[in-house]
């Protein structure tokens, strides 16, 4: 293991922000990950994991203690099928899981298709159970190994052990900071169709008279995500984010009747998603676009992306605490005029 001290944050990120890590190890192997851990341990050193660096808001102070990026890597195609007929793949968490979407669709493998251009790595899928255009890794996920730092111990997690949810799962609620994840196992469908749910895709395809295959939906997925600067574009200053900063909120029957009676107050009517169990998922991009945050919208050095209400961005320079006090703003002013708090997606690191 290479132990690193005083390492800029900031570059390891998509948003481009961050003071420095005081320790710093990149470990390519699970005996490297032990013995960052042990290292630690030793000296009561607090750990943070790192993987693409896509979905975090790293403070301007750094992280006091080690940073260690998993860079597991390797991808293994089992030989046999599952008794479903789906095909194994055995991922390293350090991979990249753009890339890891491009294999498998070229070995004509269904199931991650819609889950194209998304940065970051394999192995953080499963902490929010990533999820866009109608597919989420826990749809596909047969299994999770991990290192426990409860026992040092690696074990493997079938899915309904992880608790997968909407943006959700045990890594990033119940057992947050327990488990590093080493590798995750996908159980794939060889030669499925690609699954066209979503609407923008459905458009995307309209009058067509074929079926799009694989490739055809991860280019369709890619191209619509990059209309909205949701594909990392080296240049494109949209893409300097986090991606979406809030989750769009899960309410309760009653929850959902009091904004719908605040809307049509204000002669809007909600765009609502299918309800989850008894449960209504409301646009998070629809309330912050209605309490006056336009694409756009610019305070200091941070800003909205010109072309998605949700994503925050880093016009160049801007701090930590810029953002913050934006993602402040908008929380508060959303909540005042809809009586709905927005959750933010991104993890917050040395606050
Ligand atoms: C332009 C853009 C578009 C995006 N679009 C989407 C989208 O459509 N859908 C979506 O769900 N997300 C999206 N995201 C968010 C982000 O890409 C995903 O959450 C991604 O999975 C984060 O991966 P990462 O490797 O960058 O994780 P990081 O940002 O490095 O880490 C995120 C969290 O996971 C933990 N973690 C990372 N690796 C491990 C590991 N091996 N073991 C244990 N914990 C670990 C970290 O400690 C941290 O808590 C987008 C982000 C950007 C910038």
């Amino acid at each position: 293991m290479q132990l690193q001290e005083n390492i800029p944050l900031a570059p390891l990120t998509t948003l481009g922000i961050g003071g420095l890590a005081r320790f710093y190890v990149e470990a390519t192997s699970r005996a490297e990950v032990e013995e960052a851990l042990g290292w630690a341990r030793a000296g009561d050193i607090p750990v943070f994991i790192l993987g693409g660096g896509s979905n975090v808001l790293i403070a301007d102070t750094g992280w006091p203690g080690l940073v260690l990026k998993i860079a597991i890597r390797g991808v293994a195609q089992h030989a046999a099928s599952d008794s479903e007929g789906r095909s194994i793949f055995a991922v390293g968490a350090g991979e990249s899981w753009d890339r890891f979407v491009s294999d498998a669709v070229r070995a004509q493998c269904a199931g991650v298709e819609c889950l194209s251009g998304i940065p970051g790595s394999v192995g953080a899928t499963p902490v929010q159970n990533v999820g866009a255009y109608g597919q989420e890794v826990s749809d596909t996920i047969d299994s999770v190994e991990v290192f426990d730092r409860r026992d040092q111990q690696v074990r493997e997690l079938c899915n309904e052990a992880c608790g997968f949810a909407y943006r959700s799962s045990i890594f990033n609620t119940t057992e947050r900071e327990r488990f590093i994840i080493l590798r995750v196992t996908f159980a794939l469908t060889p030669g499925g169709a690609p699954h066209l749910e979503y609407a923008d895709l459905k458009r995307h395809f309209e009058g067509r008279e074929t079926r799009p295959d694989l490739a055809e939906t991860r280019e369709a997925v890619r191209h619509i995500r990059a209309l909205k600067g949701m594909l990392i574009v080296p240049g494109d200053p949209d893409c300097r984010s986090a991606g979406s900063f809030f989750k769009n909120p899960v309410l309760s029957e009653q929850e959902h009747e009091e904004l719908e009676k605040r809307a049509s107050a204000r002669g809007l009517s909600l765009s609502a998603y299918p309800a989850l169990a008894r449960s209504k998922k409301v646009s998070a991009a629809w309330l912050v676009e209605k309490s006056g945050f336009s694409r756009g919208y610019v305070s200091g050095h941070a800003g909205i992306s010109t072309r998605h209400a949700l994503a925050l961005v880093n016009r160049g320079e801007a701090s930590a605490a810029e953002i913050l006090a934006l993602k402040d703003q908008i929380q508060q002013r959303v909540e005042e005029i809809w009586g709905v708090r927005l959750e933010p997606e991104p993890v917050m690191v040395g606050f």
